[in-house]
């Protein structure tokens, strides 16, 4: 396994790979955890090799105390990353990238980055599509891999590499969980004890609402749900929303050619956990 920081270093590398040869592409904050191996391993069997890229994005985070507190675990990124045979990794400074000017390119995702996460996470997509966009332009990925667990985001980098003609195909993949149902994110380390217990009530709700959604429009569905989140004092609910799946708008009436999702966000105390499931 290579690892390179610098940009030339890992371009001379790309170069120098067999013509023809495909590239399968995961990029990531790093503190990695199964979730993110899961989709190495997807990319393993769909390429001839494999680039992660770890790096803690700054223009995407709308607060300063987040980005500082992102955990940061390279050494056991590293280990983990070597034990599924991962052949490129890239961890470059926010210097290599940016250079001395960390702002984001403004893009227009046709609306999709006004939904959810755009309401309540100032200027985080246009952070996300820069850095993905930059990202794409270094490793020039065949197949690129992102997690479902983060479906708006998946959606907005479809839209961006479709917009900016970037020749790579997008491969979103399912949302890998704890034995409880709790999603898997790098977050879930700094959860209290209390907390961790209680969390897997987000995505218990969650399979609830899509069987609710079987029998109950919409609304319905989402009064039940704000309605379980007030009987549980530990976690706070942010939003939860049924939404068209390609559009992400937000339903009006029930479609049965539509194809659907529910999406959430929840405060435990002060982390921040999001998680979705298809209807
Ligand atoms: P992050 O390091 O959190 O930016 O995540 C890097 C990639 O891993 C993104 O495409 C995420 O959607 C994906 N990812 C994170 N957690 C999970 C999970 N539990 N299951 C599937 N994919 C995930």
């Amino acid at each position: 396994m290579l690892v390179f920081a610098k940009i030339k270093s890992v371009l001379q590398r790309i170069q120098s790979l067999k013509k023809g040869a495909s590239i399968g592409f995961v990029p990531t904050m790093g503190a990695l955890h199964k979730g993110h191996l899961s989709l190495i391993e997807q990319a393993k069997k769909e390429n001839d090799i494999v680039i992660v890229s770890i790096f803690v994005n700054p223009t995407q985070f709308d607060k300063k105390e987040d980005l500082i507190n992102y955990p940061k675990t390279i050494d056991s990124d590293l280990s983990l990353l070597k034990s599924v045979y991962c052949d490129i990794v890239f961890t470059p400074t926010a210097e290599e990238i940016y250079s001395n000017n960390i702002t984001s390119q403004l893009f227009n995702f046709d609306g999709l980055e006004y939904q959810m996460e755009g309401k309540f996470r100032d200027g985080h997509f246009d952070g996300v599509g820069t850095i993905v966009k930059r990202l794409f332009e270094i490793v020039t990925p065949t197949k690129s891999y992102f997690g479902e667990k983060d479906f708006q985001q998946l959606q907005i980098i479809r839209k961006m590499a479709e917009k900016h003609q970037i020749p790579t195909k997008i491969i979103g993949c399912e949302i890998y969980r704890e034995d409880d149902g709790l999603a898997m994110s790098s977050r879930n380390s700094r959860l209290t004890k209390e907390h961790r217990a209680i969390a897997p009530f987000i995505y218990k709700t969650l399979k609830k609402a899509k069987n609710e959604f079987g029998t109950k429009n919409a609304q319905e569905v989402i009064y039940w749900v704000e309605n379980e989140f007030k009987k549980q004092p530990l976690l706070a609910l942010e939003y939860f929303e049924i939404a068209d799946e390609d559009t992400l708008q937000p339903i009006k009436n029930k479609d049965s050619k539509q194809k659907y999702r529910a999406f959430i966000a929840v405060f435990a105390d002060k982390i921040r956990l999001i998680d979705n499931i298809s209807l």
